[in-house]
């Protein structure tokens, strides 16, 4: 099974242009899958179309938080229900093209984690400079080379999920947490499109410090990671 995980707050204009270039990927797929949409504390009509969605549908599942948790307590509640043995990530805005869900899958061939690279990015040029500088600073603070970490379409075997152990904002250094872990992780260059309804739900400026301290975070982790083998064990 396939399980599609897509963090949602307030983005109701969304959702159904979303669900509708969604769900004919999936079926051409010829798998079985759920799409579990995790419903970040929306107060803007999104919990209601969300509800009646799953209700028509018994492969489209909503949880709810009481409040806005942010995007990685959305991804983290999202992997906990997931009966996948994969997982694909993304956003709810329509920015990610579900068309590219194939290419991610077929990725995990010789991979864990498949990044989505959105080597066009179709976002305002102050979020694409900001973004450049952040990757920029994650990948010499982290010794990393991870061209789009921000790209939230993805998708990882189950084991890679299972590993997690999630603090808020590390939904960015999904890659890194994986590589640390000893999983494969490949980059696949991805569609990107301009957000049509909505507003983004980042500034500039707290996605870069917070980002900036999550390096760090990461960095002593990296650092600070246990690594053994036996050479004997309990038999
Ligand atoms: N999101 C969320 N909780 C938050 C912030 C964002 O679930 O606190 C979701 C949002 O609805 C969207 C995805 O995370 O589906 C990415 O957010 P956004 O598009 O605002 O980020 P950007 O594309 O501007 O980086
Ligand atoms: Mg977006």
């Amino acid at each position: 099974m396939i399980s599609v995980v897509i963090p949602i707050y307030n983005e109701k204009d969304s959702i159904e242009p979303l669900f509708s270039e969604l769900l004919p990927v999936m079926n051409a797929l010829e798998v079985p899958y759920e799409v579990i949409c995790v419903d970040d504390g929306s107060s803007d009509g999104s919990s209601d179309l969300l509800k009646n969605f799953s209700k028509s549908d018994a492969k489209i599942k909503h949880i709810k938080f009481k409040t806005n948790c942010g995007q990685t307590a959305a991804f983290d509640a999202g992997f906990r229900a997931a009966k996948g043995g994969i997982i694909i990530t993304l956003d709810a805005d329509l920015q990610n093209d579900p068309n590219d869900i194939p290419k991610v899958i077929e990725a995990l061939e010789h991979a864990d984690v498949a990044c989505g690279w959105r080597w066009k990015r179709n976002d305002p040029v102050i979020k694409k400079i900001s973004s450049k500088i952040a990757n920029g600073v994650r990948n010499w603070l982290n010794q990393e080379d991870i061209k789009d970490t921000g790209c939230s379409l993805k998708a990882f075997r189950r084991s890679v999920v299972e590993r997690f152990k999630l603090y808020k904002g590390l939904h960015r250094f999904f890659p890194t947490l994986a590589k640390m872990e000893g999983f494969r992780v490949v980059e696949v260059k991805v569609n990107h499109r301009e957000r049509q309804f909505g507003i983004s739900k980042y500034g500039v400026t707290n996605r870069i410090f917070r980002a900036l301290a999550d390096a760090f975070a990461i960095r002593w982790m990296q650092k600070r990671i246990i690594r053994y083998e036996f050479e004997e064990n309990i038999s």
